[in-house]
């Protein structure tokens, strides 16, 4: 594969050539959502990024093989007032199986993902569906000495796999600090050392969801299902595992030790971490009721909320950073990538009813090989936009009559623009969803207006061509007579 991609890759914390350990095949695996609730922005940022990585690979020619896990056992991510597992929890209040409780969020997630244009991965196991799977995993760490049983329950050894293999090492902790760090909790005196960490847990009599196992009735730790799930389809190493920074510690430090101990090697090449968001520059938290879900975003119904952004604009708002950073989500960053994104979006639409003159009175920048670069190093969306806007400029002075494009020029902003915003950047500006064709209808008939105006004026019929002139502004329309004709958008 012919191509420069770089990747920041968290394990050795630089850039570096991205190349896969099978020629022509990417395994890539991204942690994916818990099931107990709807999601909200901290859902869309991975799913997001890791698209566009998923998109831009496939582009490059690559057979990508993408999983994604659902996180449905509930797992040890209990409420810290009532310790009870969420999924459990959920499943209780609203008198639904734990199953059912899973189904509808997974539903909505789906749902969620299709309207961020997030294409499906290629195989979403679910952890629930793989404790056969988890329990002959905790068999081979118990096997290489790198766990105990305490009390039915089956902890990973922390400071015992430290002496032969240095754990820490993705977040850059040592061990010492860790154990200063952590004050003992309750419940915690099964444990040998604070650190370890639970592959299987007994279940207390309350505890919904549990299945049988050597050491207990119970269920699997959360850090052993992306271990497990991950060798059993990308096999003991592959190429990229992502999630959000949040996951580097402890998620991804545990999956780091629990392949070392049952494998004896690494099996992730590239760490990938997207950096996470911020509301009005707060953490999302309970303590600041700022959890807006994207269904709250697509409606505008949350009192943070100023009006509704549609899918696209929040799509395009978390690609105007590069996935590395942090991005703070306000009203007015949002309304200003509303305003960016219909610009682009206006500018598509000429760009298609271009005419095309003899020759170009300008010379056109390369815009492609900027975005490939931009794409190349480290997945830079926000250089990509940088480019697109710079590429309008020529386009709008074309479409007002300014400057002359050749019709070979044109075609290579055509390609340009379907490449990069609509296939890489996965701009859903119409086509075959049901937005995207009424859209369409709804750009046929101002167009077909427009045509009925052109030809009223040539008639000298000014009453007809001033009304709908008028009536169109009314409506929030802006037209203007160009060189070219007539141009119209909507006033923003
Ligand atoms: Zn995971």
């Amino acid at each position: 594969m012919d191509h420069n991609l770089t990747l920041y890759n968290s394990l050795n914390r630089f850039k570096q050539p991205f190349v896969p350990i099978h020629e022509g095949r990417v395994g890539m695996y991204v942690c994916g959502p818990t099931v107990y609730g709807d999601a909200h922005l901290g859902h869309a940022r991975p799913a997001v990024t890791f698209d566009i990585l998923f998109r831009y690979l496939q582009h490059l020619g690559y057979k990508v093989r993408y999983v994604r896990n659902i996180t449905d056992v509930g797992h040890l991510e209990h409420d810290a007032d009532d310790g009870e597992d969420k999924v459990a929890k959920k499943a209780r209040l609203e008198q639904l199986e734990p199953m059912e409780v899973v189904q509808l969020y997974l539903n909505r997630y789906h749902k969620d993902m299709e309207a961020l244009n997030v294409l499906s991965p290629s195989i979403e196991p679910h952890a629930s569906g793989h404790i056969i799977e988890q329990i002959e995993y905790i068999k081979k760490i118990l096997d290489a000495g790198y766990a105990y049983e305490s009390n039915g329950s089956v902890y990973f050894d922390v400071p015992k796999y430290n002496r032969d293999h240095p754990y820490g090492k993705l977040s850059g902790r040592n061990i010492e600090d860790m154990i200063s760090a952590t004050r003992e909790l309750d419940g915690q005196e099964e444990k040998h050392s604070p650190l370890d960490f639970a592959l299987w847990k007994k279940a207390a009599p309350e505890h919904i969801m549990h299945w049988p196992s050597p050491w207990s009735e119970g269920f699997p730790g959360w850090h052993l299902e992306c271990s497990t799930m991950g060798e059993k389809y990308l096999g003991e190493t592959f190429d990229i595992h992502g999630g959000g920074l949040d996951l580097l510690f402890p998620h991804h430090e545990c999956e780091i030790a629990q392949s070392v101990a049952a494998q004896g090697h690494e099996a992730v090449r590239y760490w990938i971490h997207n950096n996470m968001i911020t509301i009005e520059g707060k953490k999302m938290g309970k303590s600041y009721n700022n959890f807006i879900t994207l269904e709250q975003f697509f409606k505008g119904d949350h009192p943070l909320l100023e009006q509704a952004y549609s899918p696209m604009v929040i799509r395009f708002f978390i690609l105007q950073a590069h996935y590395r950073s942090t991005v703070d989500f306000s009203n007015k960053a949002l309304q200003a990538a509303e305003k960016a994104l219909l610009k682009l979006t206006d500018t598509y639409r000429r760009l298609n009813n271009l005419l095309p003159a003899e020759k170009s009175d300008v010379q056109l920048p390369d815009f492609m090989k900027a975005c490939y670069e931009a794409m190349d190093d480290d997945l830079n969306t926000p250089q990509v936009i940088a480019q697109l806007f710079d590429a309008s400029k020529i386009i709008n002075a074309a479409s007002a009559g300014e400057i002359k494009l050749s019709a070979d020029d044109i075609s290579r902003l055509r390609q340009l623009f379907d490449v990069f915003l609509i296939d890489l950047l996965g701009m859903n500006l119409g086509g075959e969803t049901e937005s995207g064709s009424s859209m369409k209808a709804f750009e046929g008939a101002v167009d077909l207006l427009m045509d009925i105006r052109k030809n009223a004026k040539a008639q000298k019929d000014w009453a007809t061509s001033d009304l709908i002139r008028d009536k169109l502004a009314d409506l929030g329309f802006d037209v203007k007579d160009t060189k070219n004709g007539v141009e119209w958008s909507i006033k923003k």
